[in-house]
């Protein structure tokens, strides 16, 4: 799309906007007057009183304009954070509500272009709001959906009260396995397969390093472990022998009381067994992830998974009879070859099992995903948005309540992954982490530690390919004995 500025220069805000709209445009800033169907006019001027965003998108023949305006004394009298965070509003708003004229529909989340959505109603409420009038904030400021403000009002509350309980000393641990049986077709996570795991020994050595030298930096700081995640790829890809060395080490390297949440992402139901899933309980784990995407033979044979619906069932089952704790299980809306009177069947499956928590996520293809380069059919917006808002139905009629959300680039419909839990279960690593309530210290290979600080998140990303992981880590390891 091609965009011209005058009276700013924000493009960043605008940039922003228009993919939220239009996400298969990439801005262009030619020079010299207006032209093109595909072009947005976006100006901001000053008057004694008002200062007005103006915008003029021309598109698929029309010309769509729409004007807002802030109070000019208001923006002289803003500090300049303040000031900046008006000025974008007002323009973002005025391009919006073109948009929106000329696609005739509104996105789900409105105005809002963020990952984390939930981030603003819990600040407003923080800051001594009602519910109410955070709920009032979403629609009124940035438009979003009655649905959405729902979910985002839930999840907010369960932020809030996980955010009470967070002792100051306390951090999240993070531990990367990235290693999986083989590479699903919508997947673009940094995951070896096939061959690439005869290197899981030597990463596994590797890793022990990094938890022993982490452990003793954590201690000395005097932090403790609120939560560990052991996630991937998929970590029951190691061997029971191997599960059982790296909890144990786990345990060991950082104190963790009995009752620390713990929780291993099983994954693919391919990689799970008795002896497994054993070592899991022994070495403290009390939440594991067993994770469907569908509960379709030809769906997941359409995403490249080489197991059967039968298959999850057993995994389910086998972790029940071992009693791993509290499981949560993946949906994906949106796969190839998926139907909404097939993901419902899905979904009334899973439910039936009752696991204690349920995520479902909305396909998104990212750049890497092998999906990308087939021609897979995939539902469209419309359709997911069916699968969707049946979920949410049958989810609470069930008993489930949300209680973190996402959004991802690459969705279609522009939707959002949500975790729902019974009363109770909800997992507080998930919560902590999507919410950056606090630190997450993320060991092994494409791990990002984030230091939560006074109003600023500070990142340290360790190597994505294992390889590189190994070779560096040396120097891994020195960066991360400053870092507490
Ligand atoms: S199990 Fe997960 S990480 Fe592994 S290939 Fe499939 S989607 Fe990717």
């Amino acid at each position: 799309m091609n965009l011209y500025f005058s009276g700013h220069g924000e493009k960043y805000a605008v940039e922003q906007t228009m993919l939220t709209l239009f996400p298969q445009e990439r801005p262009v800033y030619p020079e010299g007057p207006v032209q093109g169907d595909n072009a947005l006019d976006l100006s901001f001027s000053r008057g004694p009183v008002w200062t007005t965003a103006r915008a003029v998108l021309r598109r698929d023949g029309g010309t769509f304009t729409r004007q807002c305006r802030v109070k000019t004394a208001r923006l002289d009298q803003a500090d300049p954070v303040e000031a900046t965070r008006l000025t974008r509003r007002t323009l973002q708003r005025a391009f919006y509500l073109a948009a929106v004229d000329c696609l005739g529909t509104e996105p789900p989340w409105g105005m809002l272009s963020g990952v984390r959505p939930v981030k603003l109603p819990t600040r407003a409420m923080e800051a001594g709001a009602t519910p109410r009038q955070a709920e009032a904030m979403l629609r009124r400021d940035y438009r979003v959906s009655p649905a959405r403000r729902r979910l985002a009002m839930d999840c907010a509350q369960a932020s809030l009260a996980v955010k009470k309980s967070l002792q100051p000393q306390e951090v999240s641990l993070y531990v990367g396995i990235p290693f999986c049986p083989t590479r699903c077709a919508y997947c673009s996570f940094i995951s070896s397969s096939g061959s690439a795991n005869k290197l899981i020994p030597s990463y596994l050595e590797g890793l022990l390093r990094e938890i022993d030298a982490a452990g003793e930096n954590l201690q000395a700081a005097g932090k403790t472990v609120r939560s560990v995640y052991i996630g991937g790829g998929t970590p029951t890809t190691l061997s029971a022998p191997q599960l059982a060395q790296l909890m144990d080490r786990l345990r060991t390297a950082f104190r963790l009381a009995p009752d620390t949440e713990f929780t291993v992402e099983a994954g693919r139901p391919d990689t799970m067994t008795r002896e497994k899933l054993e070592a899991i309980r022994a070495g403290g784990g009390n939440r594991i992830s067993i994770n469907p995407q569908t509960m379709s033979d030809g769906v997941l044979a359409a995403i490249g998974r080489s197991h059967r619906a039968e298959d999850i069932r057993a995994a389910y089952a086998l972790a029940r009879e071992v009693d791993v704790g509290a499981i949560n299980m993946d949906l994906i809306a949106g796969l190839p070859g998926d139907t909404p009177e097939g993901f419902r069947a899905s979904l009334e499956e899973v439910i039936g099992l009752d696991p204690e928590n349920i995520t479902v996520h909305t396909l998104a293809l990212k750049r890497g995903a092998r999906l990308r380069q087939e021609d897979a059919v995939i539902p469209e917006g419309e359709a997911v948005a069916q699968m969707l808002s049946f979920a949410w139905d049958a989810l609470r009629e069930a008993g489930y309540v949300p209680y973190y959300l996402y959004r991802q680039k690459f969705t279609s419909g522009s939707f959002e992954n949500v975790g729902w839990c019974k009363p109770g279960t909800l997992s507080q690593y998930n919560i902590c982490m999507m919410e950056e309530l606090h630190t997450v210290l993320s060991l092994g290979a494409g791990g990002v530690t984030k230091t939560i600080g006074e109003g600023c998140v500070k990142r340290l990303a360790n190597p994505k390919y294992p390889q590189e992981y190994l070779r560096d880590l040396d120097r891994i390891i020195e960066e991360k004995t400053t870092y507490f």
